[in-house]
């Protein structure tokens, strides 16, 4: 059975949060853990709102240092302090990723405060202007509790973050007022479906043979004949795609490791009308992240990150001057492509590959 994955909005707004909607932050859970994508002031209590559970958050990706994916880190670290995983003994680090400068900004906050953990952090920094920074210069202050990461620089146009034996996470350039990225986050493809027909033809019963077959060993059958896996598993499946991206009004650096995508998460700050407005500040509009999902053949997109002006419900448009979400979801829409405006916890899951 394929893994859920789903996506859920703690924050869909830009510049701050408000009554109505928080800033920017957007929770991956996948197998059972959670990854974070920016922390904008406030998001420890949209965190608390959601249907999230304590003590899964394991990595946090920050798209750039704006105010509003990043002013809710330190209070949401305070808060997942308590809920540590691993042995007691040896808690499991929270690794934390993000342009240079996101260890000195969380640190500072942190020594400032006063604020020791129970949990140990790691910082891994993304040095997205090519600056050849050196992370042993900034250390002469240190927390407590940061043990030292790395520093992530271009390669063949692509920041390489980690890869386990289920995902791998990428980083790509976006254009955008500060050093800002967008997230590929790619599941490894699985094993393709037994062929139990023809095992059953070669008289092998269903049971633990099979999973050794699955697990690409070769069994001996009743008959004494040696059944390899090439000649009863399927081809590979491949994995699920999900694309994250920061602040952007040029999508054109990431493109070569976005394609394919099931789902891509877009900002749309402003509505197509707006769209000189969009680009002076580094923004984009509905249009311009449709054209690039298009350009990519993302099979769905969710629009996030937009400006407070805009409301979720139409029946809070009162005035002719109110505009909804779903209006610029509607500016969104291209053939063959599922459009959807995220609203602050709303989930979106991939329960296979062809749809979420
Ligand atoms: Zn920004």
């Amino acid at each position: 059975m394929v893994a859920t994955i789903d996506l859920v909005f703690l924050g869909t707004g830009s510049c701050y949060p408000s009554p109505s909607r928080g800033a920017s932050s957007t929770i991956l859970r996948l197998d059972g853990e959670c990854w974070m994508f920016d922390c904008g002031e406030g998001t420890q209590i949209q965190y608390q709102r959601s249907n999230v559970k304590p003590g899964k958050l394991t990595r946090i990706f920050i798209t750039h240092l704006h105010g509003d994916h990043l002013f809710g880190l330190p209070g949401l670290m305070c808060l997942i302090q308590g809920t540590v995983t691993g042995s007691a003994t040896a808690p499991e680090p929270l690794h934390l990723y993000g342009p240079v400068g996101l260890a000195r900004y969380i640190r500072t906050s942190l020594i400032l405060s006063g604020t020791e953990f129970t949990r140990p952090y790691t910082v891994h920094e993304i040095d997205i202007e090519n600056t050849g920074y050196d992370p042993t210069e900034d250390t002469n202050i240190k927390h407590v509790n940061e043990t030292p990461g790395r520093v992530i620089n271009l390669r063949n146009n692509a920041f390489s973050l980690f890869e386990t034996p289920k995902y791998k996470v990428e980083a790509g350039i976006l254009s955008h007022r500060l050093p800002c990225v967008g997230f590929v986050i790619t599941e490894a493809p699985s094993v393709g479906s037994l062929n139990t027909v023809l095992l059953k033809e070669l008289g092998v019963p269903p049971g633990p043979m099979y999973g050794k077959l699955k697990s690409g060993h070769s069994i001996t059958g009743p008959s004494g004949h040696l059944i390899t896996p090439n000649m009863v598993l399927g081809q590979n499946k491949r994995g699920r795609k999900i694309v994250i991206l920061g602040d952007t009004c040029d999508n054109s650096k990431i493109e070569h490791i976005a394609r394919d995508p099931d789902v891509v998460v877009h900002e749309a700050t402003h509505q197509d009308e707006l769209v000189d407005k969009a680009i002076e500040c580094g923004h984009s509009t509905p249009s311009m992240a449709a054209d690039f999902c298009k350009k990519i053949r993302a099979q769905s997109l969710v629009l996030t990150h937009f400006s407070q002006r805009y409301k979720d419900n139409p029946e809070d448009c009162k005035s002719d001057d109110d505009v909804c979400t779903s209006y610029l979801a509607e500016q969104a829409r291209r053939d063959g492509m599922e459009v959807v405006a995220a609203h602050d916890f709303s989930p979106s899951t991939l329960s296979d590959s062809s749809s979420f």
